[in-house]
């Protein structure tokens, strides 16, 4: 039984991880940017909402963030644990997701650091701009995004290096290399794949 996060700037890879790892172990990868875009796509009431921040390259607001969470690991698929992507990413998020696995009386396992310098994100994520048209890629707003990191989610790191939680792995790479990276500092935890 796993509980995950990944946690690193946007375009550090932690989707491409997050699915990998999600298969590795047999535990729902959760990615809130995935379920905002599949909002969107639908044009729900929560999408049409969201969209008005991510095009911006804003975060949602934590209330309606911490619901969806909420809700999404109050799921049975999410009972036997889970890899949260992308999420939390604001102290009160972090507040949030304590509240709801003490309530559930769980708790974290690690705390995954994706690491990956400035330059190469940007260039990942114009990548993905052209690959795959996300809204959110335009380059004013990757810094937007890029800022938006830095200033209410990097200082999280700090958070869970206190708890002991964090284990920090180099994102540059081929994706399978990054995952053996991954996979290998968390056997040296005990957290072990099946
Ligand atoms: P991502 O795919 O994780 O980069 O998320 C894309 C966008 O969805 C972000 O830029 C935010 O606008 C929104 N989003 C995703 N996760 C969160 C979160 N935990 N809190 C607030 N906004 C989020």
């Amino acid at each position: 039984m796993s509980r995950l996060l990944l946690i690193g700037a946007p375009g550090a890879g932690k989707g491409t991880q997050a699915e990998r790892l999600s298969q590795a172990f047999g535990i729902p990868a959760i990615s809130t940017g995935d379920i905002f875009r599949y909002n969107v796509k639908h044009e729900t009431p929560l999408g049409q909402l969201a969209k008005s921040y991510m095009d911006k390259g804003e975060y949602v607001p934590d209330s309606v963030t911490n619901d969806l969470v909420r809700d999404r690991l109050g799921m049975d698929d999410a009972q036997a644990g889970f890899l949260l992507d992308g999420y939390p990413r604001t102290a009160d998020q972090v507040l949030e997701l304590d509240s709801i696995l003490s309530a559930a009386g769980q708790q974290l396992d690690v705390v995954v650091l994706l690491e990956a310098d400035t330059d190469e994100v940007v260039r990942r994520l114009l990548n993905r701009a052209q690959e795959q048209g996300r809204a959110d890629d335009t380059e004013e707003v990757i810094r937007h995004r890029l800022n938006v990191y830095a200033e209410q989610t990097a200082p999280l790191i700090s958070v869970y290096s206190e708890r002991s939680l964090v284990v920090a792995v180099d994102g540059l790479g081929e994706v399978a290399e990054v995952t053996g990276r991954i996979l290998e500092a968390l056997d040296a935890r005990g957290i072990t794949a099946n």
